[in-house]
């Protein structure tokens, strides 16, 4: 059990980010929720995630494409003896047409950001004596694909980082990992299905697993569930020598 323990987790107010606190809530975490965004519905999450799992919740904004913000985020937080860093976004174009603007912001918010906050988390934790770092890279961390030239490179960097970061804390009682997720049907996902069924036309089962599923072996969708269950894990005694390593959630897309 998590209990007594804060985890913070950027990106939390959807998809996988949501899915990974509430699995950290109910082994007992008290939990961060973090966007950039200031709503009711925020801050209502966090609400709804304390009374659900008796733990202890709130919501603060800060934007993860701004270091200061990211550093401010982890200095509000009541604890952060767990730092999970899942805020992302993606752009598709090829190299040469791709906008620098977006260059910018993927490497801010998907790389960058990690930089600040396992900076500002680590006093933290060594202050506690304890502490577990898990970075949502993806299997674009191992591998890559076409047109996601800042993705690809964010997350291979994500991957460097947390090696890194393994070694700089391995005789301490902390650590760091990476997990790599394949296609998971998050609400991200989810919005492409129509435009990709009238693009090809085909019914939704046939573009999730033909068009959308086509490097995921298994030809079925990771849950964010399951990528809670694995950050629960690596947060758990059993975990305790697992550092400076990725865990591949993906169907088998990196055994190709
Ligand atoms: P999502 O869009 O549902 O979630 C992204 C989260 O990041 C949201 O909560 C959003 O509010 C937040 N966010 C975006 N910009 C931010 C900013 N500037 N500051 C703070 N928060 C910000 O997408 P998701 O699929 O849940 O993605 C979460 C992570 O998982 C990302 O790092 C993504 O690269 C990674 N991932 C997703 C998949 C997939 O198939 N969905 C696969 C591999 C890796």
């Amino acid at each position: 059990t998590l209990q007594g323990k804060t985890a913070v987790i950027t990106g939390s107010n959807s998809g996988i980010g949501l899915g990974v606190a509430r699995e950290l809530a109910r082994a007992g975490a008290n939990v961060v929720l973090n966007s950039f965004t200031d709503r009711e519905e925020d801050h209502a999450l966090a609400a709804d995630l304390a009374r659900e799992f008796s733990v202890k919740a709130q919501y603060i904004q800060a934007d993860m494409s701004k270091g200061a913000d990211c550093r401010a985020l982890i200095e509000k937080a009541a604890a952060c003896d767990i730092l999970v860093n899942n805020a992302g976004i993606q752009h598709v174009a090829p190299i040469d047409e791709f906008p620098e603007e977006k260059w910018d912001a993927i490497i801010a918010i998907n790389m960058n950001s990690n930089f600040h906050t396992m900076a500002a988390a680590l006093p933290k934790m060594r202050a506690a004596g304890w502490g577990r770092i898990v970075n949502i890279a993806s299997a674009h961390g191992l591998t890559a694909s076409p047109f996601k030239a800042a993705y690809v490179a964010a997350k291979h960097g994500v991957v460097g980082m947390t090696k890194t970061v393994a070694l700089e804390t391995a005789e301490e009682p902390i650590t760091c990992n990476a997990i790599c997720p394949g296609y998971v049907l998050t609400p991200l996902v989810e919005a492409q299905i129509p435009d990709t069924m009238e693009k090809y036309g085909m019914g939704r089962e046939e573009v999730i697993k033909k068009v959308m599923l086509e490097r995921q072996p298994s030809r079925e969708f990771a849950t964010v569930e399951q990528l809670g269950g694995t950050t629960v894990f690596l947060c758990s005694d059993a975990a305790a020598q697992i550092t400076g390593t990725t865990i591949s959630v993906d169907g088998g897309w990196t055994a190709l």
